[in-house]
């Protein structure tokens, strides 16, 4: 079967992996991301550890049919342009002419969380569904759009970004630069920071939002309050998606995901209190955990040549 190479850079690792047709991962490096250096040199590097990754697992790099990286923000796919990545200090960064030169190959490149979208599209939680969203929730939110079994960017090659759309006027600071949007709430960090504003005393010593969740399980109301709050937040955001686009279900990926009885089953509640009749009347919406866990958007940068 024909091997692929996926690349995911992240902002603060590089996973790029050798990835079947089937989305079976044969071989797999991770470096460290130094977001300081010059793209250019950092491609160099990335590059340099990719054909170790080949020579370790005794595959030549002409056996490689595609080569996709993903990167964690806009990307210009057809010019090989990473348009717009504040958190890794890159742009305006014409990547795919500096893989080019650095491996001699061909290198299509996309957002992360479209990649991310793509792989369970194929091989994951949205494989039995031709249209699906997938909402990545981290540090902050990601989203990609599968329409027809291909990744949709719009017309501006920005699509997905639910994350930055402003749901507390003068709200939080966003570090976009402007108030109040949803990543700020419903965001893992979103959370955390949820909790220690509305509870300042009982979450002070309260450092990771996994905590948050240990102490909601222990049954702590605060914690559970919080963490309800946040999703009905998200399911605003969701129920909003779905009027405006219809994806038949919308996949959570991320840390968030694996948390089914505070998460994912109140957000499919929410969404379906909160959407327009004419699709909640239907039944046929779904929410579901990822499958992919982080290894999605390498996988789906792996398979980008049919994404497109
Ligand atoms: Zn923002």
């Amino acid at each position: 079967m024909k091997k692929n190479i996926g690349i995911d850079i992240g902002g603060t690792k590089v996973l790029m992996g050798v990835v079947d047709e089937q989305g079976t991962v044969h071989a797999e490096k991770k470096i460290a991301m130094e977001p300081a250096k010059p793209p250019k040199e950092m491609i160099g590097e990335i590059a340099r550890a990719l054909k170790k990754m080949l020579e370790d697992a005794g595959i030549r790099l002409g056996e490689i049919g595609f080569i996709g990286a993903g990167v964690p923000g806009t990307t210009n796919t057809k010019t090989g342009i990473v348009e717009y990545c504040p958190n890794i200090s890159w742009v305006d960064v014409p990547a795919g002419e500096y893989f080019r030169q650095a491996l001699g190959r061909e290198v299509l490149l996309s957002q992360d969380s479209w990649l991310a979208a793509l792989g369970e599209s194929l091989f994951g939680a949205g494989k039995n569904y031709d249209s699906i969203a997938c909402i990545t929730l981290g540090t902050g939110i990601g989203c990609g759009l599968i329409y027809d079994r291909k990744i949709f960017g719009g017309g501006l090659g920005t699509a997905g970004e639910l994350g930055h759309t402003v749901f507390v006027p003068g709200g939080r600071d966003c570090p976009c630069g402007r108030q109040g949007c949803l990543e700020r709430y419903s965001s893992g960090t979103g959370i955390l920071l949820e909790a220690k504003e509305r509870y300042p005393d009982a979450f002070s010593g309260v450092k990771r939002t996994e905590d948050v969740f240990e102490l909601a399980y222990g049954g702590n109301e605060p914690a559970k309050e919080v963490i309800a709050d946040c999703v009905d937040k998200l399911a605003f955001g969701i129920a909003a998606l779905v009027n405006l686009v219809a994806p038949q279900a919308v996949v959570i990926s991320g840390g968030l995901c694996v948390h089914e009885e505070l998460v994912v089953a109140p957000l499919e509640r929410e969404v379906y209190r909160q959407g327009y009749v004419a699709w909640t009347r239907k039944k046929q919406f779904r929410i579901l955990p990822a499958e992919l866990g982080s290894r999605a958007p390498m996988i789906g940068a792996s398979a980008l040549y049919r994404g497109i």
